[in-house]
């Protein structure tokens, strides 16, 4: 170890002690005084901020020094072909470990997705009718997740409590799409339906309910999303949302949305170009390389800021959940599901990858995961893998020892393109969902899942929540119900962080195994040359 990596390892240690307090205090502010952790808020998005402030430039700077450092561009092919297999071979891992999980604890069982009444009678009460007595009773227990639906009035609310009274909604709407409330200065209720005025006058007393799950609004107008599109998103981006695919159209919008795929491509031409370029490409080489130095100082200061930061961020998302007594019956709801995926991110992160780290790349995994700390820490109170790309980036150089020409190329693309986290999770979800519905899927259907999963893992960015919405591919390709993700949407946000952790921990071991071999070949040649 050189004296500047047992530098910064010493270094860092404060902060990592300094990090640990805050996500502990965070827990703590959000969990009992919700109100006052909503607050900090701003503390964790100025963090936030600042480290998607230096993504782009250090994936673009990184990449460039990392391909001008190849020394032959043709070296490019083995490392390449080497990261992608890793990362297929370790996603589809994932997606095994929890279909074999889900399929033996099959926490969708006894969940109930709904059902319907169309003969009972019903009688409104209580604050502008929004509280329903029923004549029958239910056959399952249901949360907010829910919609209660009368059926012969054609409206429907959200379930906001049940009670002894009945079952009080937050707010009724037309079943139809498109309507909605417009409330008047006098306070008066109006129903809009499509852009038209009309009031909404409910009967006290009918026959006929439903409850069932609602579409989830994340998901609405990404329904019809089939993997076709997902393939063609990758390669050529969305017309729709502007969002870049991998051959960018214009490489600045790719910066300004940070599409990181389009400026890997990018980037690795214009290395591969300056390479070749020889006496004539030095002078450019040595810019983008202080420049790249000084984008990893900057990261060094920003990570003095992360122990406020990161406790703005863990704070304010639990208060915003309601606290410990707003969102723990909320996690007791789908608590198997909860404890499912849980279990099969440990499996993966604490089994499966430091044993490939071990064969393929004969390192202990123990200290590897010690240098990895703080950025793992910042996946989870992040919920981004770009926004963690720069210090994983510093996790895996500074720490681990890892060289710079394997970890510029293999960290960005993998904060891009491999979550074995997220791959497991929707697997996990999709099959959740089935289970629920009771939609028993046979063999067939479940290798579909376990490669419309990878795709999705493949195509979902490295953002809060990405993996929710690209799972609407999973679902379409066996039939599954969109509506079942309303199931899931409310533990969401945390199962986010525990899969962000072991996508960033899959990016960084890949990191070590690629290295390993880059570090063979360069032996093997030496020894010939
Ligand atoms: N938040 C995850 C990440 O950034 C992606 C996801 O699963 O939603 O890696």
């Amino acid at each position: 170890m050189s004296e500047g990596t047992e530098e910064s390892g010493r270094g860092t240690h404060w902060l990592l002690y300094a990090i640990l307090a805050a996500i502990v205090l965070a827990t703590l502010t959000g969990g009992f005084l919700p109100e006052l952790a909503a607050e900090t808020e701003i503390l964790g998005e100025m963090f936030l901020n600042a480290l998607k402030m230096i993504v782009v430039p250090l994936v673009m700077l990184s990449i460039m020094v990392g391909i001008t450092n190849l020394g032959d561009i043709r070296s490019l092919g083995p490392i390449g072909g080497r990261t992608v297999l890793y990362y297929i071979a370790t996603t589809s891992l994932a997606v095994i470990v929890g279909m074999v999980l889900v399929n033996i604890i099959a926490p969708g069982e006894g969940l109930s997705q709904g059902e319907r009444h169309p003969s009972m009678s019903y009688r409104l009460g209580g604050e502008e009718l929004r509280t329903v007595e029923l004549d029958g009773e239910l056959t399952k227990r249901y949360d907010g997740t829910y919609a209660l639906t009368l059926t012969d009035q054609n409206v429907t609310g959200m379930i906001s409590a049940i009670e002894e009274g009945g079952i009080t909604v937050a707010d009724w709407r037309l079943t139809t799409p498109d309507a909605d409330y417009l409330t008047t200065e006098a306070g008066q209720r109006l129903l809009l339906i499509d852009g038209m005025r009309a009031q909404l006058n409910l009967n006290p007393a009918g026959q006929g309910i439903a409850v069932d799950l609602p579409m989830a609004a994340s998901v609405k107008d990404k329904e019809g999303r089939g993997i076709g599109s997902a393939i063609r998103e990758v390669f050529l981006g969305n017309p729709r949302t502007g969002k870049e695919g991998m051959i960018p159209e214009n490489v600045f919008k790719a910066m300004a949305e940070t599409d990181i795929l389009p400026l890997i491509f990018f980037a690795l031409l214009i290395g591969a170009a300056l390479s070749v370029l020889g006496e004539k490409g030095r002078p450019a080489i040595a810019v983008i390389s202080a420049l790249n130095d000084a984008v990893m100082q900057l990261v060094n200061w920003i990570m003095y800021t992360a122990p406020i930061g990161i406790f703005g961020l863990v704070a304010a998302r639990i208060g915003e959940a309601g606290g410990f007594s707003g969102f723990l019956p909320e996690l007791m709801a789908v608590g198997k599901y909860f404890f499912t995926v849980l279990l099969g991110l440990t499996l993966h992160g604490v089994v499966v990858l430091p044993l490939l780290l071990m064969l393929f790349a004969r390192r202990n995994p123990v200290p590897y995961a010690g240098g990895m700390s703080t950025a793992l820490l910042n996946a989870f109170s992040t919920a981004s893998s770009s926004a963690t790309l720069p210090i994983s980036m510093k996790g895996v150089t500074e720490e681990n020892g890892v060289s710079e020409r394997s970890s510029s190329f293999v960290l960005p693309l993998g904060a891009t393109i491999n979550m074995d986290g997220t791959a497991l999770y929707e697997a996990i979800a999709a099959m959740f969902i089935a289970q629920v519905y009771a939609i028993s899927l046979g063999l067939g259907e479940q290798v579909v899942i376990v490669l419309t999963a990878t795709l999705a893992a493949i195509g979902a960015a490295g953002i809060p929540e990405a993996g929710l919405v690209t799972m609407v591919i999973v679902l379409n390709a066996v039939g599954l119900p969109i509506e079942g993700i309303s199931l899931i949407l409310a533990v969401d946000w945390l199962l986010d962080r525990f899969r962000t952790t072991v996508n960033v921990w899959g990016d960084s071991i890949g990191a070590g195994v690629i290295d390993a071999y880059e570090v063979r070949d360069a032996g093997k040649t030496a020894q010939s040359g």
